[in-house]
């Protein structure tokens, strides 16, 4: 089976956060099944462009609204990936230095995706099955069926893989001239309350449309950021899908990030070497347990409430815990929790930036790791930590439900609460200081974690049968 992915991130050449780590992972476990997998995204100005080498496979121009865009397919020659690696190159447009967070957003993921469509109208044969990924692609599946021009591909099956609705692309009716000409009949499909909806949009037309996780589908029924009569008239063609993860690129034994290697054979001095190595450069107390926070500093991860949690937690137990942050995201957040450096100096620091290296080092030397979230599409952090040794302390959402049992229950590992709030999140930590105190259960809490399987094998696999469940 031929599946084209399209995507606007691909780790290792842009990531901004678990979208990147699935388009950059899936597709090489689906490559090892026996398929082809081919990845487009948009050509952002990243290191890895200038780092490789890249042929030219299709130069065309479309028109969209007033303009007449010149766009280059270039593909990625050594294979690099593990599969084939298409940017799309539309000048001025997405060759930039960041992903998203332009005024003129709407207008560059638009063009990608006509780019897109118009280089696969020009191949020679189609693929089976074109898998897109959130709003920033989910107008394919529309422009695909309903604009005249592309009606010699209409049939090409296409899944639509939610990893996060709360961003749906929202667009004024007064861009729907960008979209090549297209039957108007079908407005209805564009339009939700009065807007262009690009994820809604997806939802209605694609074949089929996955989340990343079971638990994170069925909580949108009910929450889905205005979304939720949608989901559930379209229930039929729903489903969820667990992320896996890349174990060529999260491994502990491995991972050329990290100070020790280390694996579930002998994880003690690898996880203390890594440890220390956090503490001497974030000056923390390496006899104490260290909670760290990775990820986007926004409302979705609830990293709002950690200033005040935080703070609550070491006026309730004492200095008896470090905490280290790593994350970016609205400066009122990055500013709370920056400032905290001061109040607490010796157990308590920040990382405000994006720093893949150092995020691979934090969940290899973490005692825990703090995921409050309100929303959590599946959440790969706390696999990734799992993988490492370092137990994660969540909250009961979406893909978090779905992979951490609490230590208390029967065979439960991780520590789990019920509301993203200030006092759950202090009472977890207060959990977490009372099981630490307890080297032996900790040990075995480790072990057994990392022994957990978050392959992709068996997640690429469900792809693969989903995509044949549309087969013509
Ligand atoms: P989301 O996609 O909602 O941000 P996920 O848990 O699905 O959350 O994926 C987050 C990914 O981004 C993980 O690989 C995590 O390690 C990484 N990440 C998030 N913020 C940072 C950061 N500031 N520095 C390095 N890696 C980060």
């Amino acid at each position: 089976m031929e599946i084209l992915h399209v995507s606007a991130e691909c780790y290792p050449v842009a990531k901004v956060g678990g979208l990147a780590d699935v388009v950059g992972a899936l597709p090489k476990y689906q490559q090892s099944l026996g398929h082809i997998a081919k990845v487009v995204i948009p050509m952002y100005r990243t290191k890895f462009l200038y780092d490789n080498e890249w042929e030219v496979v299709h130069k065309g121009s479309f028109n969209m609204g007033i303009q007449t865009l010149d766009f280059t397919i270039i593909k990625e020659k050594e294979n690099t990936l593990g599969f084939d690696f298409y940017a799309v190159d539309i000048n001025g447009l997405l060759d930039r230095e960041k992903v998203y967070g332009y005024e003129d957003d709407s207008e560059r993921f638009t063009a990608f995706q006509i780019a897109v469509l118009e280089w696969i109208a020009h191949w020679q044969h189609k693929p089976d099955v074109i898998n897109v990924h959130d709003h920033h692609s989910a107008l394919i599946p529309f422009m695909l069926k309903y604009c005249f021009t592309y009606k010699h591909i209409a049939t090409i099956p296409t899944v639509l893989t939610i990893h996060n609705a709360q961003y749906q692309g929202w667009m004024s009716w007064d861009k729907a001239d960008y979209l090549p000409a297209w039957d108007t009949w079908k407005w209805g499909l564009l339009d939700w309350s009065n807007t262009i909806n690009p994820l809604a949009t997806g939802i209605k037309t694609a074949d089929r449309v996955n989340t990343v996780s079971p638990g994170y589908m069925l909580e949108l029924m009910i929450q889905a950021n205005g979304l939720e009569s949608l989901f559930q008239v379209e229930w039929a063609k729903c489903s969820g899908i667990l992320n896996g993860i890349d174990y060529a690129v999260w491994n502990p034994n491995t991972d050329t990030f990290i100070i020790d290697n280390f694996s579930v054979k002998d994880f003690t001095e690898g996880k203390n070497l890594n440890k220390k190595k956090l503490c001497d450069d974030f000056d923390l107390d390496i006899a104490l347990p260290l909670f760290v926070f990775i990820g986007r500093l926004v409302g979705e991860k609830a990293a709002d409430l950690l200033p005040e949690a935080i703070t609550k937690a070491y006026q309730e137990n004492g200095t008896v815990f470090n905490v280290l942050i790593l994350g970016s995201g609205e400066p009122k957040i990055e500013h709370a929790l920056h400032s905290l450096q001061n109040k607490f100096v010796g157990y308590y620091n920040t990382q405000i930036s994006y720093n893949e290296k150092l995020s691979h080092q934090m969940y290899a030397g973490a005692d825990y790791l703090l995921m409050p979230s309100r929303v959590e599409p599946c959440g790969l952090n706390q696999l990734y930590a799992m993988r490492y040794g370092t137990i994660p302390v969540v909250r009961k959402t979406g893909g978090l439900k779905d992979t951490v049992i609490d230590f208390g229950e029967d065979g439960g590992y991780g520590i789990t609460f019920m509301q993203a709030s200030v006092q759950d999140i202090v009472q977890a930590i207060q959990r977490g200081i009372t099981l630490y105190r307890d080297a032996d259960k900790i040990k075995t809490i480790r072990k057994q974690m990392m022994q957990l399987n978050h392959s992709w094998e068996e997640s690429a696999q469900k792809y693969i049968d989903l995509y044949d469940s549309i087969q013509p």
